[in-house]
């Protein structure tokens, strides 16, 4: 199992998209005299004792000259979905913990996880432009222990038959599920160290750990049997738009459905998805909502032809009706993988492969920039 965490993450972006933060002292999360928390910051910060989740005023207190900047989450949104689509080209297991974290299952012989992680850190750093910190190790626990260890910019591997001694003199702290409270009473009482708490007999934890006395035996012996979380495929996808004022105009429909259009492709392409049927939805000024659906000759993550599908299905529109609602779905999803293996997709003409490239490189501006940076002339913006 890997674990892979993006250092510093927010700070690490701002940092590479704003050259005057690099070597300072950055702290994200809004105007110091407000009363916001620190949501990350720079190693340099670090120094000086900033932490996460501290208040802003007292960053500033220890830090003075520090530079701070509201988080930009679209942004940071954007840069995670590529740090998975990274992830993903090694394994399809991956589990992603939150919007910096993913756990890896790499099955193969012995050094395969190392070799991994080593090839993963360098294309993260030439893809995204920041740096991430790579465990490994047998179990989640022991590799989220040695991704901590490895930080920053760091790869690190626990040795299972280390794994037991090497855990005794650290702080229980360390274990998963042992949080300040819990680490505090056990210290009390005199339990400070992991060897310590392993030494204790199995009353003593169901006494204080209930239920999960079990789960933190094991931990203690750099056991861990939670296995990887994987999410199971999206059946569907969909973007809408409630117009602030009923539209009767097929100008404003069909740009509008060309930014929807844009934002769908967009997604499908970002999780490697392709869709084969397209629907689209409207809903009237007297509140009836229709939806006519249309399956395409090969599966698509086109921004265009997802577009003339759903321009198609417009038809004549609503007939006197005005619009208040529209919305493009798509589903019948297959994976780009699958797809390109069923032979699917018909991509050997010189025009579809211009066509990707374009997409690709569309793509890759609104990873770094975020999703208004660039669009097509004609389509409305679509915020979601
Ligand atoms: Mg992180």
């Amino acid at each position: 199992v890997l674990l892979c965490d993006l250092d510093a993450f927010y700070a690490s972006v701002e940092q590479r998209d704003n050259p005057e933060y690099r070597g300072k002292p950055l702290i994200v999360g809004g105007n110091p005299g407000s009363r916001g928390v620190v949501s990350t910051c720079s190693y340099e910060a670090r120094a000086f004792g900033v932490r996460s989740a501290m208040p802003l005023a007292t960053a500033r207190r220890l830090c003075p000259g520090a530079v701070f900047v509201e988080p930009d989450m679209a942004k940071y949104q954007a840069v995670s979905g590529q740090f998975l689509e990274v992830l993903d080209r090694y394994t399809p297991d991956v589990e992603a913990v939150s919007i910096d974290e993913a756990y890896l299952e790499v099955r193969g012989p012995e050094g395969r996880g190392v070799e991994v992680a080593r090839d993963l850190r360098a294309q993260v750093k030439r893809d995204l432009g920041i740096t991430v910190s790579v465990g490994i190790a047998i179990n989640k626990f022991l590799a989220k222990l040695a991704a901590k260890m490895a930080k920053p910019d760091g790869l690190r591997e626990i040795d299972p038959k280390d794994a037991e001694r090497f855990l005794e003199p650290l702080d229980v702290g360390v274990l998963p599920g042992i949080g300040e409270r819990t680490g505090s009473k056990l210290r009390a009482m005199g339990i400070r160290r992991v060897g310590d708490l392993k030494g204790m007999p199995p009353s003593f934890f169901k006494t204080h750990f209930g239920s999960r006395g079990r789960a933190m035996m094991e931990f203690c012996r750099g056991v861990d049997q939670r296995e990887l979380e994987l999410g199971s495929d999206p059946k569907s996808m969909s973007e809408e738009t409630t117009f602030s004022r009923d539209v009767a105009d097929m100008n404003t429909l069909s740009s509008t459905l060309l930014g929807l259009a844009e934002a769908l492709g967009y997604r499908l392409r970002s999780s490697g998805f392709m869709a084969r049927t397209v629907t689209l939805k409207l809903r009237t000024e007297d509140f009836e909502s229709t939806s006519r659906s249309k399956s395409l000759r090969s599966p698509t993550a086109d921004d265009m032809l997802l577009y003339q599908a759903a321009r198609d299905l417009l038809g004549a529109g609503t007939g006197t009706k005005r619009v208040r609602l529209t919305g493009i779905q798509v589903s019948n999803l297959v994976s780009r993988r699958d797809a390109l293996h069923q032979g699917d997709l018909f991509e050997d003409s010189q025009a579809s492969q211009r066509q990707e490239a374009l997409l690709e490189t569309m793509d890759h501006l609104r990873r770094r920039f975020g999703m208004q940076v660039i669009r097509r002339a004609g389509g409305r913006p679509h915020r979601r």
